[in-house]
């Protein structure tokens, strides 16, 4: 007699066979082997781009196949980011547009149960619990991939963004190679909210920025989703961090993650940049700069700019960001909350020898290095606040409302908050 699924080696899941089933209710595990033709997602369409309650709906479309290369995920549990707002809205770019579908399932962090994997996987099983990392490269050795770093591949995207297949479903898709151990000791919620933006965090300030330790570091949204992670790993890197944000019970939070100081962007109400400023409004400007760059110094405790600045968002902070870099510093950029089209005075670049650094995601390598800082618990993600899957379109609307902090992360296939592992999952069923 054949074996079932859980009376087989690690191994022998490779190649074990699936029963089809049409559908299973959201909030279930189903057996290992089992696989439904068909899932429930939030799904973005055109016809409703706009703001998340809008964007986002619910509604059953097939279970993507899987090629060679590639592992079908179980989703546990999802993270809440930014780009899902973009997806929403259709713009800056539509992703409609860089899919080529007509449909698009938001969703760049995940964990979950590897249910099914491509003939050539070779480290990965069924049953595997894991998050995930979100670039996807050409998937073919190409000579960027294997030679250099698979950021500058060709074919380089951003799973669940420029890919239609994201987290805000019951299973995904993703290229073996975004497969990462979970951490044992976090919830599936817990370990589905911290990928996307430490990942990124981690190549911004550890392999483009350079940081060192004693080195000075302003963090924009110090306690936004890319913040809270900067903050924690340039205290790890032996550095020290000066963070802004708009209150003061957000900078005793970033004080509570290891910050050396905050400064409360509020106290300062002409310093973010406005095109077509009139002299008097300039004026203010720079006098708002000034008096920033002097309580940074202050609270940084040195006499000198950061040599640092940690930036993403964009238009309304990158010029005071340049000028506020001591002789030599460098500004590291990922992202343009405030907007893309940046004004800045190139003198202060180069006289004062500065650099200017783009950054973007994180390569499987680096992303796995970052993972190992969580698996020791030397990084701690940071969740705010967990939701239900019938909320993950008001979990977005708050973060496009910036009326969050740290990260949210939302119920998938997990049927309760603070479950740790498949047994507890399956448990949770049994008992209910
Ligand atoms: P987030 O959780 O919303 O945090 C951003 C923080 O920026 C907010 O907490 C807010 O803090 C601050 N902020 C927003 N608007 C501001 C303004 N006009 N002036 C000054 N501060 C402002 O978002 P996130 O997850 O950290 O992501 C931030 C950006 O980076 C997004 O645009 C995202 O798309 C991008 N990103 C890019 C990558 C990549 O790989 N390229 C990866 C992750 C994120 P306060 O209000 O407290 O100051």
């Amino acid at each position: 007699m054949a074996k079932k699924p859980e009376e087989m080696t690690r191994e022998e899941r490779k190649y074990m066979p699936y029963e089809k089933v049409p559908v299973v209710p959201v909030g279930t595990v189903p057996p290992l082997g089992v696989l439904p033709e068909k899932m429930h997602a939030w799904v973005i369409r055109e016809d409703r781009f706009g703001e998340p309650m809008q964007s986002f709906r619910q509604e059953i479309v097939d279970v993507p196949e899987i090629g060679p290369n590639e592992a079908l995920v179980l989703v546990m549990a999802a993270g809440v980011n930014f780009n899902g707002i973009w997806a929403g809205r259709g713009k800056p770019v539509s992703v409609l547009k860089i899919t080529g579908k007509d449909f698009h399932i938001a969703g760049s962090d995940a964990s979950g149960i590897v249910w099914k994997v491509g003939e050539n996987v070779k480290h990965w099983r069924p049953g595997d619990e894991v998050v995930l990392h979100c670039n996807q490269s050409c998937d073919t050795y190409c000579g960027q991939c294997v030679g250099y770093d698979p950021m500058m591949c060709q074919s380089q995207k951003i799973w669940g963004y420029e890919t239609p297949y994201g987290s805000f479903a019951q299973f995904t898709k993703v290229q073996a190679q975004q497969l990462l151990h979970k951490p044992r000791h976090l919830s599936w919620e817990e370990a589905s909210s911290y990928g996307l933006t430490y990942f990124t965090t981690f190549r911004m300030l550890v392999d483009r920025a350079e940081l060192k330790p004693g080195e000075k570091v302003l963090v924009w949204g110090a306690s936004g989703g890319l913040g809270v992670f900067a903050v924690q790993l340039i205290k790890k890197m032996g550095a020290e961090s000066v963070g802004v944000v708009s209150s003061d019970e957000k900078g005793e939070f970033i004080l509570s993650l290891g910050a050396k100081g905050y400064i409360n962007r509020r106290k300062y109400p002409n310093l973010l940049w406005k095109d077509n400023a009139s002299p008097a409004e300039e004026k203010a400007r720079m006098d708002d700069w000034k008096a920033f760059g002097r309580e940074f110094q202050q609270k940084a405790g040195t006499n000198r700019g950061p040599d640092v600045v940690f930036e993403h968002v964009g238009k309304a902070t990158f010029p005071l960001s340049v000028w506020i870099l001591r002789k030599f510093g460098r500004v590291v950029i990922c992202g343009a909350t405030s907007g893309y089209d940046l004004t800045f005075d190139v003198r202060y670049l180069w006289m004062h020898q500065k650099s200017i650094i783009g950054s973007h995601f994180a390569n499987g390598e680096q992303a796995a290095r970052a993972n190992e800082l969580v698996i020791s618990g030397d990084i701690k993600p940071v969740m705010t606040r967990r939701f239900t899957w019938e909320q993950i379109p008001e979990a977005h609307e708050l973060m496009a409302q910036n009326k969050h902090h740290g990260k949210f992360a939302c119920l998938v296939s997990a049927p309760a908050f603070d479950l740790k592992n498949t047994e507890e999952a399956r448990g949770f069923r049994a008992a209910a």
